[in-house]
């Protein structure tokens, strides 16, 4: 299709279903940032998707570079889910009992990724929660660790940020960190410790504290949830060290697998988790979350051991169905991440031109197909924390957000979230992109 970001400008459908969906939905959406709290405006109802792109209820067509929030590498529609999903749905939508195409994805998923065994679940957050349970019954204790700003899905206890009493130096160990959500209790909360991402210094001052306690350290090896943020060669270290206190190392890599190499984040940067997560491309748009690692530790999960996880819809066949067309079709072009790659570096180098030539300071972090624009005037590459993410000029960046939306270019609509590439972007859609981003730019400048 014709790379036209052109159509109706009107959102006065997008407008009524948003009327509508306030009146039965909390704030009219079914998962927060599609509200589009954060740069303001309506929230664009998507009527359909193809390849690259995404068209809303009002006609209007939009280069898309959220892919569902990273599932969707291979671009909407693509010919092969298609198929393989319509396949499983003549075989009808749910048994309840083991079938063969769960065997045939977990068989790839852990040869793929060097996993012993993994277990299916619905949704990224089933996957991380259940795998700290299982870190927490495999090593007898209870408290886990995450870094600020990382996401790790929505249950109770990964619900927690830093408080301001948060002592993230050597000299000593941890504050309580309180819960980042209503609902959580500060008792539950007070079992997550919280240190700062890229810090070896205070990850090992915490381990050196409270290791013993420790039953994990969770967390992102790209960071995709406060905008991208890349680890230090020296934080990965840290990471792994970790494991001398005997607490499990585990690895989240519901954005990051199969996004940034067949073996994920961890195969690209050399880390080696004990348990891993994944969501996202491994159910190839469908519900999907999974976690797996050595066979010592997932001999821990109900039948097999004590550690207690279940699921209706887990292993569901239409969702392995997408998943396994997904993965073949990574794994069968194996020039797929190169050109991920090359056209994300464009991206950078040509957001950053435009940037640059509008007089608008913007900050690029790049990893593979992810990206984000940090509108702030830090060297590029450099924003490394949280706190350096959470300097950036959240005015500036709405006001060239809807610049973008407006010239039918669909950005992350948040400052602090990954962009994502995916197959079907072309260099139609790049040059269609970065006239936008000129655009944009000037407009939010002057
Ligand atoms: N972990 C990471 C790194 C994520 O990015 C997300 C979702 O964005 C999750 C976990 C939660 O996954 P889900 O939204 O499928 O529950």
């Amino acid at each position: 299709p014709a790379p036209s970001p052109a159509g109706p400008s009107s959102t006065a459908r997008s407008e009524a279903l948003f009327a509508r969906a306030r009146a039965v939905t909390p704030g009219g959406v079914n998962s927060p940032v599609r509200a589009f709290r954060s740069v303001g405006g309506v929230p664009r109802f998507i009527a359909s998707a193809h390849g690259a792109y995404l068209t809303d209820v009002d006609g209007a067509r939009y280069i898309d570079y959220i892919g569902s929030w990273g599932p969707m590498i291979l671009g909407h529609d693509h010919p092969a889910v298609r198929e393989a999903v319509a396949h499983a749905l003549s075989g009808g939508t749910s048994f309840g009992a083991p079938s063969a195409r769960e065997v045939e994805l977990a068989e790839l998923v852990t040869r793929l990724t060097g996993t012993d065994k993994v277990r299916f679940t619905s949704s990224g957050t089933e996957a991380t929660m259940s795998a700290l349970r299982l870190a927490r019954g495999f090593t007898g204790r209870k408290f886990i660790v995450k870094f600020r700003g990382n996401y790790h899905g929505h249950a109770d206890g990964l619900l927690v940020e830093a408080g301001s009493g948060l002592m993230t130096n050597a000299d000593g160990p941890l504050g309580a960190a309180a819960p980042s959500s209503a609902g959580v209790p500060p008792e539950y909360a007070a079992l997550t410790l919280v240190t700062e991402y890229n810090d070896p210094a205070a990850l090992d001052a915490l381990m050196q504290e409270r290791g013993a306690e420790i039953a994990a350290v969770i967390f992102e090896p790209v960071v995709g949830n406060a905008g991208v943020l890349v680890p230090t060669p020296d934080f990965v270290d840290a990471l792994h060290r970790v494991k001398d206190a005997g607490a499990l190392l585990i690895a989240d890599e519901v954005m990051t697998g199969f996004r940034l190499s067949l073996s994920g984040a961890t195969g690209l940067l050399g880390l080696e988790p004990d348990l891993s997560c994944w969501g996202k491309i491994i159910g190839g748009g469908l519900p999907v979350g999974a976690y797996g690692g050595r066979a010592e530790i997932m001999e821990f999960v109900s039948p097999q051991g004590p550690v207690y996880q279940a699921g209706t819809l887990s292993g569901n066949p239409l969702a392995m169905a997408a998943g396994l067309a997904t993965l073949r079709t990574l794994e069968a072009d194996p020039d797929i991440y190169a050109r991920l790659d090359a056209y994300t570096a464009r991206l950078a180098a040509g957001l950053q031109d435009a940037a640059h030539a509008a007089g608008v300071p913007i900050s690029v972090n790049r990893i593979g197909s992810m990206l984000t624009a940090f509108h702030q005037g830090a060297p590029h590459g450099s924003v490394g924390s949280y706190a350096q993410a959470a300097g950036s000029d959240t005015a500036g960046f709405a006001a060239w957000f809807q610049g973008m939306l407006a010239r039918g270019v669909y950005w992350a609509p948040s400052q602090f979230e990954s962009i994502f590439v995916s197959a079907a972007h072309t260099d139609a859609e790049l040059s269609t992109t970065l006239d936008a981003a000129h655009t944009a730019y000037t407009a939010a400048a002057g």
